[in-house]
C-alpha cells in the first residue's frame, strides 16, 4: 500500500467532534508504550505523526487521522497504566462505548502487543471487547527485532493461546525498526477496507 497523504483530522473527545465522511475506519488499541506509534508511523511512512510515548494523566482522545482521503485510523488511548485514577479509567470507558457501540463506518480493529511478552488481562480484554462488537482483528505482534528467530513461533503460538484468537483472525509479526510485517499487515486491512 502506497501512502501518498496522512494527516490528523481531529482529536475528539466526545462522538459530536468524530468526523463526519462516510469513509471507512479502522482502530487500533495498544497497551502504553507497547509500540502502537511506531506501528502506525510505520505503516503510514511518517516519523512523527502519530504521537510516540504519550505520558500518562494526558488527556485521553480518539485521533482520527485521514489516509489517501480514503479512510482513515483511529488510534486508541493507550491502556494499562497502574497509575491511572478510577475516574479516568470510567471516562476511558464512556468515551469506548461511543465510540465502539455506535460508529457506522468501523469495519475492523488492530491489536497491538509485544512479541517479547505474554499478553497481559487488560490485553485479553480488549481483545474481547472488539470481538463482542463484532469486529475482525489484526493483531501486530511488535517489536520481532527483539525476538530470535528461533523463538517467534513459540511466542506467536502463546500469544494466540493466550487471546483466545478467532482463526479468521491473523497475528502479524511486526518491527516498527525493519518495517518487517508491514506488506503483510496493509494485506489484512486492505481486505477490511476492500481496497
Ligand atoms: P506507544 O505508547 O504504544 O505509542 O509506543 P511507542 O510507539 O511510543 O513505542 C514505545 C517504545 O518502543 C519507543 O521507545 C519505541 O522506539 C520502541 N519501539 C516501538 N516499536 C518498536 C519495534 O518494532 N522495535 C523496537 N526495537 N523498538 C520499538
Amino acid at each position: 500500500m502506497r501512502v501518498n497523504e496522512a494527516e490528523i483530522v481531529i482529536s475528539a473527545v466526545s462522538k459530536t467532534q468524530y468526523p463526519s465522511d462516510p469513509i471507512p475506519e479502522i482502530a487500533l488499541a495498544g497497551r502504553s508504550n507497547v509500540g502502537k506509534s511506531s506501528f502506525i508511523n510505520t505503516m503510514i511512512q511518517r516519523k512523527n505523526l502519530a504521537r510516540t510515548s504519550g505520558k500518562p494523566g494526558k488527556t485521553q482522545t480518539l485521533n482520527f487521522y485521514i489516509i489517501n482521503k480514503s479512510f482513515h485510523f483511529v488510534d486508541v488511548p493507550g491502556y494499562g497504566y497502574a497509575k491511572v485514577s478510577k475516574a479516568e479509567r470510567t471516562r476511558w470507558g464512556k468515551m469506548m462505548d461511543e465510540y465502539f457501540g455506535e460508529r457506522e463506518q468501523l469495519v475492523s480493529a488492530v491489536l497491538v502487543v509485544d512479541l517479547r511478552h505474554e499478553p497481559t488481562d487488560e490485553d485479553c480484554m480488549m481483545y474481547d471487547y472488539f470481538k463482542y462488537h463484532d469486529l475482525p482483528v489484526t493483531i501486530i505482534a511488535t517489536k520481532m527485532d527483539k525476538v530470535k528467530k528461533g523463538k517467534r513461533p513459540a511466542q506467536k503460538k502463546l500469544i494466540r493461546e493466550v487471546l483466545e484468537v478467532d482463526e479468521k483472525d491473523p497475528l502479524i509479526l511486526f518491527s516498527a525498526e525493519t518495517s518487517e510485517g508491514k506488506d503483510e499487515a496493509w494485506k489484512s486491512l486492505r481486505s477490511h477496507l476492500k481496497m
